[in-house]
């Protein structure tokens, strides 16, 4: 599924509250600065955009930064060369018979995307080469994989010259004919509409969104959370609202971690759902999202 909405250019900027000079000027809005959020804005300025990518935390990152382990990667010379080799198509086979409702081809799709992610990552300077096993990679010293990925992904962004604005909330999408034609977010005290040709919807998970949770995976409603506080589901919402379709919703993923509260550990991380996953997977060819 796309997140990309195309329309007829608004060439004023507005304010709801009335100021109009805090107004970014941007051909396209990537919301949510996590790895998706960050490769979404960094192809979007190669493609000669003018990219504005904004955040409603004070830093970027998300629950990227939170990612500890290890890069899913496949069939990769790294791990050929540390005999730890398995093809593509035994991985698939192998995941489909413990996750039977696996989607076959789009796990393949993304799987063959191994080696290009992961030389693209460590082009960037992440050093994930630490083969742990036939499908995990982590980086060469043990630094936590998210920490190294936002940092080398965020400097990579900066110095294309993607706009970051931290503190700023997307709080809905402006439709004009069931055409997106901007992003109403708040800033400080103010509230008002970047008018935009583009919006991508990068807001990660909501495992911190009861009400969502409920929905989607009642069975897991009620149990905390390690994710990122940001993680409320933010665009799945906007888009829901305004008549977007989902799709994988029936699949939640869950992280094992030790969360204890009151003298009782639980286990759980509810991370995201597979739709916005696929979401990112398929605006370009590969996916950096395992
Ligand atoms: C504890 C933990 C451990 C993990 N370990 C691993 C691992 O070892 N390997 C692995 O591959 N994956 C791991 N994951 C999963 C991985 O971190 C996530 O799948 C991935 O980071 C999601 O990236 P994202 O860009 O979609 O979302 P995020 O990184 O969460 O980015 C979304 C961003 O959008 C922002 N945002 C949300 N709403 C708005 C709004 N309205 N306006 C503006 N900004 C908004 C958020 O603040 C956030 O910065 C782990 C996850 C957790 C929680």
């Amino acid at each position: 599924m796309k997140t990309k909405f195309v329309y007829l250019s608004i060439l004023l900027a507005f304010s709801l509250s009335g100021v109009n000079a805090a107004v970014p000027d941007c051909q396209s809005v990537v919301i949510g600065s996590g790895v998706a959020g960050m490769k979404a804005a960094m192809d979007l300025k190669d493609g000669g955009n003018k990219v504005c990518l904004i955040e409603k935390m004070p830093f970027p990152g998300g629950a990227t930064n939170l990612a500890a382990t290890y890069f899913v990667a496949v069939g990769t010379k790294e791990q050929k060369a540390a005999g730890k080799f398995i093809s593509v198509d035994d991985y698939v086979a192998r995941q489909k018979k413990m996750l039977p409702n696996v989607d076959v081809d789009k796990l393949k799709a993304q799987m063959l995307c191994s080696q290009k992610n992961l030389d693209y990552l460590n082009s960037l300077g992440a050093n994930i080469t630490r083969v742990l096993s036939d499908y995990q990679i982590g980086t060469a010293d043990g630094t936590s994989l998210g920490s190294s990925i936002v940092k080398v992904m965020f400097k990579a962004l900066k110095e294309k010259g993607v706009a970051f604005y931290p503190n700023t909330k997307a709080l809905d999408l402006v439709l004009k004919n069931g055409v997106v034609t901007g992003v109403k977010v708040r800033s400080g005290n103010e509230e008002f509409v970047i008018p935009t040709k583009n919006v991508i919807l990068a807001t990660g998970g909501f495992a911190h969104n009861q009400k969502l949770v409920k929905k989607f995976a009642p069975e897991w409603a009620g149990l905390p959370t390690t994710t990122a506080v940001g993680s409320t589901g933010d665009g799945l919402e906007m888009a829901v609202e305004h008549g977007a379709k989902t799709a994988y919703t029936d699949v939640v993923r869950m992280n094992p971690s030790v969360h204890s509260e009151n003298g009782v550990n639980s286990s759980l991380s509810v991370d995201f759902s597979h739709y916005f996953r696929w979401l990112f997977a398929n605006f370009r060819e590969c996916s950096l999202i395992s």
